[in-house]
């Protein structure tokens, strides 16, 4: 049997995605994380006017010298308006308060010293400032039109504060897609069941909604069916009423009870696009993907090692790309013990890095077996040593996976 290479496969799905793609308009306040699909500008200079660094006084700097007593003609407030500054005046002056117009330095009240402070007051000062003294000059931050944040840029919250102070209120962003999630299996019960023989606790549906959110899509959907004839297909009808994507896990394999596979494979069936098969990759070979009412539905193998593979290899950039993510940065790294590999598939092993100066270092965390999850969960690193390969060695540089943390 000829197996599908890993590139072609993960080629066909970032394909099928790629249409799911949109932009939407969306409230700064809601806009933390994901992506802009469109460079946004400063609605408002910033500062909006000039203002006040310092409570103190608003002078002409003119106007100072040492000692001499200028009358206090206004208080200015945070959110008040400023008259017009006489010559030979001063206005006490709060933090973010206008600067009045006339006015050209501030001095802060602790060196300033007030006389009667109130109606009728005067005040006196150490020294003269310099012009521009403690005044924040609108447009000294940005000037209004001026681009606030870049198209492609992911919103950290600096973004979002950035946009909110130069007024505005709603930014373009790539659409985080709906994710429907269907495992299936007649052996699995949730994790808060007692066991009855033959059963096994579930859990893709939780790694694999941890994934999918991690990875810029918003996970709608959870499903657990068994592999009785029409359990899918119903939850399938219904996922893809409100999905962009499904993501399926288990019955792609070539034994008999598999749902997924013998809904989807058959054209005859409703799936169009279809393609089910074995991939040249270890774990993670049994795959399919096909449409179902035109919606993408990417159906990953059932053993918890391989979804996780799978996703991190197959969907994971995919996902990304439609949320407008870029794609996660892959490494090198040396293999620290001599490890073997079966020829002829591409091998994803688990492995955790042991530190390295430059080109990381990483050991091998337990053996290939698919049903591995709990030693799967102390690797922090896929290592890919290709199908040529057949034993690694600490001088080879290999491609290093990072997984999701
Ligand atoms: P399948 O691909 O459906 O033949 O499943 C392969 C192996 O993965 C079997 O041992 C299943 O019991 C196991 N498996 C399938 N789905 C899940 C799941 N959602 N959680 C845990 N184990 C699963
Ligand atoms: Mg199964």
């Amino acid at each position: 049997m000829s197996r599908r290479p890993v590139v072609e496969h993960r080629s066909a799905i970032a394909a099928l995605l790629r249409p799911i793609a949109a932009v939407d308009q969306i409230d700064v306040g809601d806009a933390y994380g994901l992506v802009t699909a469109r460079t946004a500008t400063a609605t408002t200079a910033l500062p909006v006017f000039d203002n006040s660094q310092m409570d103190g006084f608003a002078v002409r700097a003119a106007d100072v010298a040492e000692g001499v007593a200028l009358p206090v003609v206004q208080r200015v407030f945070a959110g008040s308006a400023a008259d017009p500054l006489p010559r030979g005046t001063a206005s006490a002056i709060m933090t973010g308060a206008p600067v009045p117009q006339g006015a050209d330095a501030v001095i802060p009240v602790e060196e300033s010293h007030e006389v009667a402070a109130g109606e009728g007051s005067t005040v006196t000062f150490d020294a003269r400032p310099s012009v521009g003294a403690f005044v924040r000059r609108a447009g000294s931050d940005i000037a209004a039109g001026e681009v606030i944040v870049e198209s492609g840029t992911t919103l950290a919250p600096r973004h979002l504060g950035a946009l909110a102070a130069a007024g505005v209120a709603a930014v373009s962003v790539w659409r985080r897609p709906d994710v429907a999630i269907i495992v299936t299996g007649s052996e699995l019960a949730p994790p808060s069941a007692s066991l009855r023989p033959g059963q096994i606790y579930e859990s893709n549906s939780v790694a694999l909604a941890a994934l999918a959110a991690s990875h810029g899509a918003k996970v709608v959907s959870v499903a657990v069916v068994g592999d009785g004839p029409g359990e899918f297909r119903e939850r399938l009808d219904e996922a893809t009423r409100s999905a962009d994507v499904v993501l399926t896990s288990g019955g792609v394999s070539a034994g008999e009870r598999e749902p997924v596979r013998d809904l989807l494979a058959d054209s005859s069936a409703g799936a169009t696009e279809s393609w089910f098969g074995a991939l040249a990759m270890q774990p993670g070979g049994p795959q399919g993907l096909s449409r179902w009412q035109g919606v993408p539905v990417i159906s990953l193998p059932g053993n918890p090692v391989s979804v996780l593979v799978s996703f991190e290899v197959l969907v994971r950039d995919a996902l990304r790309a439609v949320a407008g993510l870029p794609a996660v940065a892959g490494e090198r790294c040396r293999v620290v013990s001599p490890t073997t590999s079966p020829p002829g598939k591409t091998q994803f092993l688990r492995g955790r890095r042991a530190g390295g100066d430059g080109v990381p270092r990483v050991e091998i965390v337990g053996g290939p077996g698919s049903h591995l999850i709990a030693t799967a969960a102390r690797a922090d690193v896929l290592v890919e040593v290709d199908a040529a390969v057949t034993e690694l060695t600490p001088d080879m540089e290999v491609p290093l996976w990072p997984l999701t943390p």
